[in-house]
């Protein structure tokens, strides 16, 4: 029997699965995926909003705010990687100026502080900034906003609940929930489990999950986002995130710089039908290229690396849901963003639920908050590089345009959550995230993961099961062709 069932394991599941670990309960993560953060989590914007972003009165708003302050601590004891830029939101007119103000009064609301935002005109922007657009009229420069790796971060959260005691099974789908007096029996591809408490955290289906007990006031609409990712070292042409004036429809399209130094532009913001179809189209691209221009003019896309897209979790109520449904069940869902800066404050706000609802508990006095990172910073000439690809060592470099080790592969493979493919490698380590997109270094990566594992290579699937079809993207000779 165990105390507590969290359905999911994206950053909200593992958010919560990481700060209930701190406390003597039993507690059993369930992911249909071969990996954590293989939905909404690993595609989307990694910005660590400012509280002036959700509107004030919401759980959004709110949780937002509150969840931005918390990333510096987790950072400091997960090692995920998290940057405090700060944004910049433009406005290129007096309507978009009047919004910008309202944005600033917003984040007053939600408790930013006053010196941590400004409204700035168009010579202080452009010293900041000289690379955006010279009709800038005017902008919120909001010193609170950050980048992260979402993926990183999810996988950073999971290894430590795991260490301090989560049982984290994969690949074990969530098919049915039956209801007992004091307990519900969990029924999956794999097996049956008994909890006292279930967390529904499955994103985008997490209306799925909640119709399995009964609850159907909600339904989750999937909004897919498109992105184009730009050569790592190319964030440098901006030094914050670059937001347009929000609109109805969302924040609009965004030029940031990634954690590892890329250049991203996106996402756009289309209702679709099926909630994992994770395909680009030209279109969109092509649309999402002239608005980021909109921002900075001379984004090169002779720069680009890849499209990719991710969907939101967008819930019918308009907020995120997060309350005891039913008796021992609690919903986390339609969490859309700002979910990914909100989750460490989701997590805190889901143990004031269950402790309020009677659960028992217990501080732990033996909880490990530290997680060592995985990826190690080198500094190689190209020429130490290739010296290094063929070695006899654990520092024989697999991957040449991220510079991974066969040592840090090592390390991602041994850290007590059980993968295997060679995307859930890329997304601890990086290898095949550069120039060469894997051609070059997938096959070493799959030898190193046979060898590690001991087993034959051709057991050693790109991604794996669960983690959804290969999606369509857009060939990358689209963007050399559109020119400069
Ligand atoms: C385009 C885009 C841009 C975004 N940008 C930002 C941003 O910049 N900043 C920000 O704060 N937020 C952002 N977000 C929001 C953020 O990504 C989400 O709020 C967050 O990732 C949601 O996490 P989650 O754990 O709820 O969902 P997910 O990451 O989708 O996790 C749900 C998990 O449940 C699993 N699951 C589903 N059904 C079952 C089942 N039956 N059995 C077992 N497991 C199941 C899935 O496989 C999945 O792993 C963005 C989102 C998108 C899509």
């Amino acid at each position: 029997m165990y105390d507590v069932t969290i359905i999911g394991a994206g950053v909200v599941g593992c958010a919560i699965a990481r700060e209930l670990s701190k406390y003597n309960l039993k507690i059993l993560q369930l992911e249909k995926s071969d990996d954590v953060s293989n939905g909404a989590s690993k595609a989307n914007s990694g910005i660590v909003h400012g509280g002036y972003a959700a509107k004030h009165g919401t759980l959004k708003g709110k949780l937002c705010f509150e969840g931005n302050r918390l990333y510096k601590k987790l950072n400091e004891e997960l090692n995920f990687g998290y940057k405090k830029t700060g944004a910049l939101v433009i406005g290129f007119d007096e309507k978009d100026e009047e919004n910008i103000k309202k944005l600033y009064e917003n984040g007053i609301k939600n408790g930013v502080f006053k010196n941590e935002m400004r409204i700035i005109y168009k010579d202080e922007i452009l010293e900041l900034e000289p690379n955006i657009n010279k009709d800038v009229k005017v902008a919120l420069l909001a010193e609170d906003v950050g980048i992260t790796s979402p993926y990183e971060m999810t996988i950073a959260l999971a290894e430590n609940a795991v260490k301090n005691g989560v049982e984290l099974k994969l690949e074990n789908e969530v098919l049915d929930i039956i209801e007992n007096i004091d307990y519900y029996t969990v029924i999956t591809n794999k097996g049956e489990y008994k909890t006292k408490y279930i967390i529904n955290a499955a994103g985008v289906f997490s209306d799925k999950i909640s119709k399995m007990v009964g609850i159907d006031n909600f339904y989750i609409k999937p909004r897919k986002g498109q992105y184009i990712i730009f050569h790592k070292g190319y964030g440098k042409i901006i030094n914050r995130v670059i937001f347009q004036t929000p609109t109805k429809k969302g924040k609009g399209i965004l030029v940031t710089p990634t954690y590892h130094g890329n250049l991203m532009i996106g996402p756009n913001a289309d209702e679709v039908s099926k909630k994992e179809d994770l395909s680009t189209d030209v279109e969109t691209l092509k649309y999402i290229i002239s608005t980021a221009r909109k921002s900075v003019p001379n984004i090169d896309l002779r720069k680009v690396l890849t499209s990719f897209s991710g969907i939101r979790p967008t819930p019918s109520t308009g907020d995120f849901i997060i309350e005891e449904s039913k008796e021992r069940f609690i919903n986390v869902a339609g969490i859309e963003s700002p979910g990914l800066t909100s989750s460490p404050a989701i997590a805190r706000m889901v143990l004031g639920i269950l402790k309020s609802s009677g659960l028992k508990m217990i501080k732990k006095t033996d909880f490990d908050p530290y997680r060592p990172p995985i990826i190690i910073k080198k500094d190689l000439s190209y020429k130490e590089v290739n010296k290094m690809l063929n070695i006899d060592s654990p520092n024989q470099i697999i991957c040449r345009c991220e510079m991974v080790s066969k040592k840090e592969i090592i390390d991602a493979l041994n850290r007590g959550i059980h993968i295997k493919s060679i995307d859930a490698i890329k997304r601890r380590t990086r290898a095949g995230m550069g120039f060469c997109q894997g051609e070059f270094c997938g096959p070493r990566v799959r030898k190193v993961i046979a060898e590690t594992l001991n087993i034959p290579e051709d057991e050693v699937p790109q991604r794996g099961k669960g983690s959804g079809i290969i999606p369509k993207k857009v060939n990358l000779n689209y963007f050399k062709n559109l020119g400069i």
